[in-house]
């Protein structure tokens, strides 16, 4: 099931650099996107990053401090073809 989208207060987009611009969903396979509304950036979270949803807090993901490195999946969408 598909999420609402919402906006994250505060969050600012990686691309533009605009704050609240993002809003945050869950698509049809689960997954966490973030969407900024300014750019059009789009960024499907894996579960190893925590989305600032407070919902989601019993979900606790522990791991060694290993490589700085932050793997994403970028996912980006046709515009005006979502949902
Ligand atoms: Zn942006």
């Amino acid at each position: 099931m598909a999420t609402p989208k919402r906006f994250i207060a505060g969050a600012v987009c990686p691309r533009c650099a605009e704050m609240d611009k993002i809003m945050m969903f869950t698509d049809d396979a689960g997954e966490q996107i973030r969407e900024c509304v300014a750019c059009g950036f789009t960024d499907a979270m894996s579960d190893t990053e925590q989305p600032a949803n407070p919902e989601l807090e019993t979900r606790v993901n522990r791991r060694d401090n290993q490589d700085d490195h932050t793997v994403k999946q970028v996912v980006f969408f046709k515009a005006g073809s979502e949902d």
